[in-house]
């Protein structure tokens, strides 16, 4: 389970410098987000031990048992699952940054929550760019009033943006995706007067082409871990 993980994060580093070398970035600003979901701790465990550090996990309860059990290492983790409020208590207590934020009541919530820990809760708003009813994330339209009303709250840091674009074989597809969540930064960053440094997009089959659209954060599971179980 843990065989091959070595190997498989030294390629996945590869590609990441590759891409950013090919449309001259520096590949220190994209950072390596290893999705664990459905992983157990050892396998995480190995991946930190070729170099990873920070691990992305979908589902809080799973999380929570995974984190406990690797409490010994200095690990950092990413919720990039879709948080329920009845769920935001545990994430807040959990998570070093929550990949998506999609409601303002959401907003509130973590908000109420970090401030009794205390602690500033670091954030991205999913967009949902497809359209698709059964995606989670706010509309495009929807982020501007998102974005105004969380950075009200004192508990509560937007860092930028995350998507999730429609499946696609063809890599080179989803990068319009990523392009539009690009452009939507920089318009509401220009309006907002508010810094959005991070880009959370791009996985195992178009990491290369959310990289070359201006990706700060990849979120990578099979490419790391192999096909989920
Ligand atoms: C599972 C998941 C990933 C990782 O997907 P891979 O194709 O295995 O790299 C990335 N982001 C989100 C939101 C996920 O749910």
């Amino acid at each position: 389970m843990t065989e091959g993980i070595p190997e498989r994060v030294r390629a996945v580093r590869r590609r990441i410098e590759a891409a950013a070398a090919a449309c001259g970035r520096d590949p220190a600003e994209i950072r390596l987000v290893a999705v664990s979901k459905t992983w157990p701790p050892q396998a995480v465990a190995a991946a930190h031990e070729a170099g990873l550090g920070v691990f992305g996990e979908n589902y809080v309860q799973e999380a929570r048992d995974k984190i406990a059990a690797l409490a010994a290492l200095p690990l950092r983790w990413h919720l990039i699952g879709h948080l329920q409020t009845n769920k935001a208590k545990l994430a807040v207590q959990l998570f070093d940054l929550i990949h998506t934020l999609d409601s303002v009541r959401l907003a509130r919530e973590i908000d109420r929550l970090a401030a009794r820990l205390p602690k500033v809760q670091d954030v991205l708003i999913q967009v949902s760019l497809a359209g698709e009813e059964t995606k989670s994330g706010a509309s495009p339209a929807e982020v501007p009033a998102l974005l105004a009303e969380a950075s009200r709250l004192s508990h509560l840091r937007v860092l930028g943006l995350m998507t999730i674009p429609p499946y696609f074989d063809d890599p080179e597809r989803a990068r319009p995706y990523f392009a539009r969540l690009r452009a939507l930064r920089d318009r509401l960053e220009e309006e907002s007067g508010i810094a959005l440094p991070e880009l959370s997009m791009g996985m195992t089959g178009d990491f290369e082409a959310a990289i070359a659209e201006g990706a700060t954060l990849v979120r990578i599971g099979t490419a790391i871990f192999g096909n989920r179980p």
